[in-house]
């Protein structure tokens, strides 16, 4: 995909990982939609962006709500064009263990709130999203490319039943939708980052986060631009579809 003027959108791309994939990718030509929670974090992002030359629009939408997720798509094929690329990075984490037993005693620890908000987002809102985009690429006539955010954890992770199963089933998305949508022009693609410098990790204890560094083969977590590279190389690469690039440092060797 050439990367000039096409209208990528960027899911939870207010900060983190996805505010920098909007820099690296509109340093690279591209023309930003940004889709996150609240207008306030959106424009500080269009404004830092604009203030490296790059041209970002922000719309408010929630991944998990359908009728968001359609009025945002509508919003961007009407304001900036039909979508050429989606990454689906939006993603929370409401942490627990399953269950918790002391001196005899067992007790539910996971919540089916907790269950459901990290699924609803990490895993219902990339099928929203990549549905609505999907509709747009094919309907144009021009294909494009479909980035999901997964993550490590997707191999299963202590105290992370809802976040672990729901990245898990992005990769069975991904590589759904790389068979079901080849034959229509688009190309779909994951990314799974290991621990990487953001909000999400800098809420972890900083002993739990230097203990993890030590285990990382290259010894240290990585940068956003780490993974925005990744997704870059997918968004650029004509003959990749259906596969998950790891950017872990070695995490998982
Ligand atoms: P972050 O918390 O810094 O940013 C996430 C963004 O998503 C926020 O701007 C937030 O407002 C937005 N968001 C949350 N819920 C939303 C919703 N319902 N609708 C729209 N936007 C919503 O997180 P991050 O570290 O930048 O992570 C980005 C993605 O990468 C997530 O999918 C995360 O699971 C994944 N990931 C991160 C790491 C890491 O180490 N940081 C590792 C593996 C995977």
């Amino acid at each position: 995909m050439q990367m000039d003027e096409a209208v990528i959108a960027i899911t939870g791309g207010a900060r983190g990982l996805g505010l920098s994939m909007a820099s690296l990718l509109g340093r690279k030509g591209a023309r930003l939609a940004l889709l996150d929670l609240e207008q306030e974090a959106l424009d500080i992002a269009v404004g830092a962006l604009r203030d490296e030359g790059i041209e970002a629009r922000s719309y408010v939408t929630n991944v998990a709500d359908e009728v968001s997720v359609a009025q945002a798509f509508g919003a961007i094929a009407e304001e900036m064009g039909t979508v050429a690329g989606l990454v689906n990075n939006a993603g929370i984490t409401r942490d627990g263990l399953l269950i918790k037993a002391k001196e005899g005693k067992v007790e539910k620890t996971m919540s089916l709130t907790q269950w459901q908000q990290v699924v609803d987002v990490n895993l219902t809102g990339v099928f929203l999203c990549g549905r609505e985009a999907a509709c747009q690429m094919v309907e144009s006539g021009q294909g494009g490319v479909i980035v999901n955010i997964s993550s490590i954890s997707r191999a299963g992770n202590m105290g992370q039943s809802n976040y672990a199963a729901a990245k898990a089933g992005v990769v069975a998305l991904t590589v759904t939708w790389a068979k079901e949508l080849a034959r229509h022009g688009v190309r779909v693609g994951a990314v799974a980052p290991g621990f990487i410098e953001t909000e999400m990790t800098s809420a972890m204890r900083p002993e739990v986060l230097e203990k993890i560094a030590r285990g990382i083969p290259l010894g240290a977590l990585g940068k956003p631009n780490d993974i925005a590279e990744s997704v870059a190389f997918i968004l650029e690469n004509d003959y990749f579809t259906g596969r998950v690039i790891e950017c872990d440092g070695g995490l998982r060797i």
